[in-house]
């Protein structure tokens, strides 16, 4: 046999053994509480959609007129002839709704991440991040050439140490998520900010899972806080998640963005997301304002699933966000519970290693302001039954 094919065979049947083999379900219906799997219906746990807006009428209707006039394709990078009135005017409402001088938008959230932080930093920097910080982040911190150092999760003694450590870096960036993507719960940013600035380092916060939900209008852990671009000079936002649409964007002052125009290679070198994506952004920064209830409706499911969670003797992990894990453990015993609720109709995704630390699977359970109270309880019933099934 071919020593690549072999190579790629022993791959495979490592992760197989391992259980941590991936396989992608083939949904057969929008985005929304009711799943449809190989023609079988679910109520589903596991989207970023928080706000419900992934299938809004007014969205749908705002991106179809905008094909309609732009056409599907954006047709070039945004350098070239790619970046149209809409991406423009895009980025004048984010920045507008961010409280930020301007906004920059990128293809996707992985690639703003990567983008921002090897424009931002290079050999004789430093870049230190929380261990648990998304993939894209770290990558983008590896690949900056910037020394990368690592602190325990949200330990702010930690941190202090690697930025003392990093006192000889020309330059230091801190980078975290805002709300973290497999656990739920919050960076502790005032401090954390107040670190940063007493070591002339930078703050990045990439807020993928709070812009939108957090924060009185939906701006996110920073408007949570109430920290501005003095604290955070980096903000990363996405726009896959609550806002409903696809994309992602850095917002932050006037020299911030031209820099990331000039320097990073996957803003420059990279097809701009069709205008009619852009448009459907839009009509969601105007429905995250208007329907303020989604934020209150989802708050008070929240409440209720762990509320319920913790009375049926569910491991819950310390998080006040959309982001509801249910630590199990280990990864087989993950993917049984995960079966169990399939079984009874409703669908969770098991989350293992590497995705999150060893000995740590857990089924992310993700509430949406489209989910009703029943839905909740119901899962919350299922999740009762699959555990005694899968047992302790
Ligand atoms: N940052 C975080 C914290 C994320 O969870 C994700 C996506 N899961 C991204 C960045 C990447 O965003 P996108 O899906 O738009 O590439």
């Amino acid at each position: 046999m071919n020593p690549f094919q072999q190579h790629l065979q022993a791959v495979l049947s490592e992760r197989r053994q391992q259980h941590r083999y991936r396989s992608r379900p083939e949904i057969g219906a929008p985005q929304g509480p009711e799943l449809v799997v190989d023609g079988r219906p679910y109520t589903a746990f596991c989207s970023n959609d928080y706000l419900g807006l992934a299938n809004h009428p007014d969205m749908r209707e705002a991106m179809a007129d905008a094909a309609q006039h732009w056409g599907v394709g954006s047709g070039a990078s945004h350098l070239v002839c790619g970046h149209s009135d809409e991406h423009h005017k895009l980025e004048q409402e984010l920045a507008a709704f961010c409280g930020r001088e301007r906004a920059l938008v990128f293809s996707t959230g992985f690639m703003a991440n990567l983008g921002a932080i090897t424009a931002l930093v290079g050999k004789g920097d430093a870049v230190i991040e929380d261990r648990l910080n998304h993939a894209s982040l770290l990558d983008a911190g590896l690949q900056s050439g910037a020394r990368l150092r690592r602190f325990q999760h949200n330990d702010l003694d930690s941190l202090q140490r690697q930025l003392s450590l990093s006192a000889q870096a020309v330059k230091s960036l801190v980078v975290v998520d805002g709300v973290f993507s497999m656990d739920g719960d919050l960076a502790p940013l005032p401090q954390q900010a107040a670190l940063a600035a007493e070591h002339n380092a930078w703050l990045m916060v990439d807020d993928a899972h709070g812009f939108g939900c957090l924060g009185e209008t939906g701006g996110g852990v920073l408007q949570h806080y109430g920290l501005g671009q003095n604290e955070v000079p980096v903000l990363m936002g996405t726009l896959g998640k609550a806002v409903g649409s696809f994309g992602a964007f850095v917002a932050g002052s006037e020299a911030l963005i031209e820099t990331l125009i000039q320097l990073s290679r996957s803003y420059i070198y990279t097809t701009a997301l069709p205008p009619a994506v852009a448009a459907a952004s839009r009509k969601s920064l105007q429905l995250i304002c208007r329907e303020s209830w989604r934020r209150t409706h989802l708050q008070a499911l929240i409440a209720r699933f762990r509320r319920g969670a913790q009375a049926a003797g569910l491991t819950l992990m310390d998080s006040p966000t959309a982001i509801q894990p249910i630590l199990v453990g280990d990864d087989a015993k993950a993917l049984a519970l995960s079966q169990a609720l399939r079984e009874q109709g409703y669908w969770v995704s098991a989350i293992r290693p590497p995705t999150v630390p060893e000995g740590s699977a857990r089924l992310r359970v993700t509430l949406s302001a489209a989910h009703s109270e029943a839905q909740v309880d119901g899962l919350l019933v299922a999740l009762a039954r699959g555990q005694s099934e899968v047992g302790d």
